[in-house]
C-alpha cells in the first residue's frame, strides 16, 4: 500500500461489473484491499449493472441475477456496510447524465486506443457489432470515479487505462473550468494484480468462464487445482521445475499466508525432487481454508435477500446526493446551470 494511503484520509471508489458471481481474481486483485482500506478511509463500492450490460444487453437477466450475488460476495469477505457504503449504479442518474457530458470531450480515436477494451473486443467476436456503449465504458467509468470526487482507485491492472483515461477527462473539465472542479485519482494495485486463469493462458474473468468462484464448492476448488497448469517439462519428480509461469506458484504467492516457505518450496521446485502432485496439495489445502469460511458466509446472507436489498437501497441514497452534487458542479462548467 502506499505510503499516501497510510496517513491520508482518501475518497476511493471501486466497484464490479454485475456479470457473475465474484471470483479469487477480485479476492486478491481488490477486495481484500477494500476491506482493510475501509477503517480508515471514505469508501464506496459500486455494483455496476449498467455497465454489466454494455456486453450483456441480449442477456440482461445475467445483470439482474448477478446483482444480490456481489453483494453478499462482499458481505462475505469482510465489507462492511456500516463502513463502506455499497451502491448500485442503476440507482445513480447521475453517472448516466456525466456519462453524456463527458463523451462530448472524448474522441472515438482514444477510445478505440485503450487496450484493454482493445482486447477484450477481440476476445468477444465484436466486429461490426460491437455495442456503442461497450466502446465508451471508459467513459463512463471516469463519471463513476469522478461523481464522487475519488482520489484512490483499488484495481486490477486490467483497469489502469480507465484510470489514465479518467484523469485525462478531469484535466479537460478542469481546463474548460479555470479552476479545479475535478479531482485526479491514483489507482492501488495489489501484488497479485493479474491473477491468471487455472489454464495460465488468460486474467481469471467471470466471461471468459475460467474462475474459481468465491462460492465454489471444496469439490470445485479441488478440480480447479487438479487441472491447473504447471510447467510441462517438469517431467519426473526429480526434474528441476520451473515456477515462473507455473500456475500453482503464481497461486501460493497470492494466497499462501506463509512467504518464506513458499520460497521454500520453490527452491526445491527447481532444483528437482518436489512433484507437481505435492506442491497442488499443499495449494488446495490453503484454497479450501481461505474459501471455507467465505462460502458459509455468502450462503447465509443470500438467505435474507432482503436485507442485502436494504443495504443497496440505503448506500444508494447517500450515492445519489453526492452524485448530484457533482453533476451540477459539471454542468455549470457548460454554462448549464440557468436554474
Ligand atoms: P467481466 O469478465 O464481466 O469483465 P471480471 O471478472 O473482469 O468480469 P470486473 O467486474 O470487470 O471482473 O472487475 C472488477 C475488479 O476486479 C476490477 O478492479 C478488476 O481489475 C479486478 N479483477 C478482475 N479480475 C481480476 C484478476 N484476474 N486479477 C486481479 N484483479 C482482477
Ligand atoms: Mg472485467
Amino acid at each position: 500500500m502506499t505510503n499516501q494511503t497510510n496517513t491520508e484520509r482518501q475518497v476511493i471508489l471501486t466497484g464490479d461489473r454485475a456479470t457473475g458471481p465474484l471470483h479469487l481474481g477480485h479476492y486478491v486483485g481488490s477486495l481484500k484491499q477494500r476491506v482493510s482500506l475501509q477503517d480508515e478511509h471514505d469508501q464506496t463500492i459500486l455494483v455496476a449493472d449498467m455497465q454489466g450490460l454494455t456486453d450483456n444487453a441480449h442477456n440482461p437477466s445475467k445483470v439482474s441475477s448477478s446483482i444480490l450475488n456481489v453483494v453478499a460476495d462482499y458481505l462475505a469477505v469482510g465489507i462492511d456496510p456500516r463502513k463502506t457504503t455499497v451502491c448500485l449504479q442503476s440507482q445513480l442518474p447521475a453517472l448516466a447524465e456525466l456519462t453524456m457530458y463527458y463523451s462530448n470531450v472524448v474522441t472515438v480515436t482514444r477510445l478505440e486506443r485503450n487496450p484493454t477494451v482493445k482486447s477484450e473486443i477481440k476476445s468477444k467476436g465484436f466486429e461490426r457489432s460491437l455495442p456503442a456503449g461497450f466502446l465508451t465504458y471508459p467513459i463512463s467509468q471516469a463519471a463513476d470515479i469522478t461523481a464522487f470526487n475519488a482520489t484512490l482507485v483499488p484495481v486490477g491492472d486490467d483497469q489502469l487505462p480507465m484510470i489514465e483515461q479518467t484523469n485525462e477527462i478531469v484535466r479537460k473539465i478542469n481546463s474548460l473550468a479555470g479552476k479545479p472542479v475535478l479531482k485526479e485519482c491514483k489507482p492501488l494495485l495489489s501484488n497479485a494484480s493479474r491473477l491468471p486463469s487455472t489454464d495460465g493462458k488468460n486474467k481469471m474473468s467471470k466471461s471468459m468462464g475460467n474462475t474459481i468462484n468465491l462460492g465454489a464448492t471444496e469439490k470445485e476448488i479441488s478440480t480447479a487445482v487438479r487441472s491447473m497448469y504447471t510447467d510441462p517439462d517438469h517431467l519426473k519428480v526429480e526434474d528441476p521445475g520451473k515456477v515462473e509461469g507455473n500456475v500453482v506458484f503464481t497461486y501460493l504467492d497470492a494466497f499462501h499466508p506463509d512467504i518464506k516457505y513458499v520460497s521454500q518450496l520453490k527452491k526445491h521446485y527447481q532444483r528437482g525432487g518436489l512433484g507437481d502432485g505435492t506442491t497442488k496439495k499443499i495449494l488446495e489445502e490453503c484454497l479450501q481454508e481461505v474459501l471455507k469460511p467465505i462460502r458459509e458466509r455468502r450462503e447465509k446472507y443470500l438467505k435474507d435477500k432482503a436485507q442485502l436489498i436494504d443495504i443497496l437501497r440505503a448506500g444508494s441514497e447517500i450515492s445519489r446526493e453526492k452524485t448530484n452534487d457533482i453533476l451540477l458542479r459539471v454542468k455549470s462548467v457548460f454554462g448549464l446551470n440557468l436554474f
